[in-house]
């Protein structure tokens, strides 16, 4: 068994002052030794904390200790990677940048069940699922028959909700990584007219865990550095992509490091080496490279 984690959590919940919990926080994770990554908001909060059983379990413990945040459903993963090497903690305007400052979270869609969604698959139920993450995360993995949309940031959602203005009438599921898209996502397609609208209880992470291959294809992107977990074992479900140059199957894609480039693009590891982390020719010759090989 790997013996790093990391966990990855988020609640909606007022924070009266997220500047003074930032710096109490920071300086808490700092003097404890855990690296990682969280954002405040004054509507709540997000993070993911990378580290072995000890710091995980500390730092469970001093975030419950908060009593807003006691009831904090904190995801599991186990990794034999370095996840992160740092400690961020940031305030922002929302805690995933959506620009959906007219949505109401409590319109936020049903939560439905991996068993439940599991079933819909199996009894071919008639519903349309969506992915509301970005077109690079969809690409190396998605649920089966998912509608993937090809936007590049979470703001785009509501042009691809006026796309999607056909199945209003239809079951629609939505999900992304942990589920925190996807409460203000769905809400927003509920305001929008769309009548039966479900949010996968916990997102990717929480599906994969409990029903791994079955109707989850490929790898899961993260946003630390691990970059992708693979989900699945067996082996026509392992991978939905391939590499751009030998088109090898793999879920690992970089950014080309011509800055002036900077396309995301699939590569596996033995191109991404053999061509400088580049994708192209043109690219790999360019004057403003990045210095550091990085991904
Ligand atoms: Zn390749
Ligand atoms: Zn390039």
């Amino acid at each position: 068994m790997y013996k790093n984690k990391v966990i990855s959590f988020y609640k909606y919940v007022a924070i009266e002052n997220p500047e003074a919990l930032m710096k109490e926080h920071l300086e808490w994770c700092r003097e404890n030794g855990i690296l990682g990554k969280v954002y405040l908001a004054k509507e709540g909060i997000s993070g993911s904390i990378f580290g072995d059983e000890d710091a995980i379990s500390k730092y469970k413990e001093h975030l419950k200790n908060y009593k807003i945040f006691e009831d904090v459903w904190f995801k599991e993963t186990t990794t034999d990677q370095i996840a992160y090497s740092k400690m961020h903690v940031r305030v922002k305007e929302e805690i995933v940048n959506s620009g959906l400052s007219d949505t109401k979270l409590e319109h936020t869609a049903p939560k439905l069940t991996p068993e439940q969604l599991l079933k819909f698959y199996e009894d071919k139920k008639d519903f349309v699922i969506v992915d509301a993450r970005n077109w690079y995360e969809s690409k190396i993995g998605k649920f089966k028959n998912a509608i993937t949309p090809q936007i590049t940031h979470f703001r785009e959602w509501p042009k691809v909700v006026e796309l999607l203005s056909e199945h209003k009438d239809k079951t629609i599921v939505t999900y992304c990584t942990g589920g925190i898209r996807c409460e203000k996502a769905s809400a927003y397609m509920r305001e929008q007219g769309f009548k039966d609208v479900y949010q996968i209880d916990g997102g990717i992470l929480n599906y994969i865990q409990q029903f791994p291959d079955t109707f989850w294809e490929g790898g899961m992107f993260v946003f630390d550095d691990r970059k992708v977990l693979d989900s699945n074992t067996k082996e026509e479900l392992k991978y939905i992509a391939s590499c751009y140059f030998c088109n090898k199957p793999t879920s690992y894609h970089i950014n080309c490091h011509n800055q002036d480039c900077d396309k995301i693009f699939v590569c596996c590891h033995e191109c991404k080496i053999e061509k400088e982390y580049c994708c192209s020719e043109e690219c790999r010759t360019s004057e403003n490279k990045r210095k550091k090989y990085d991904g």
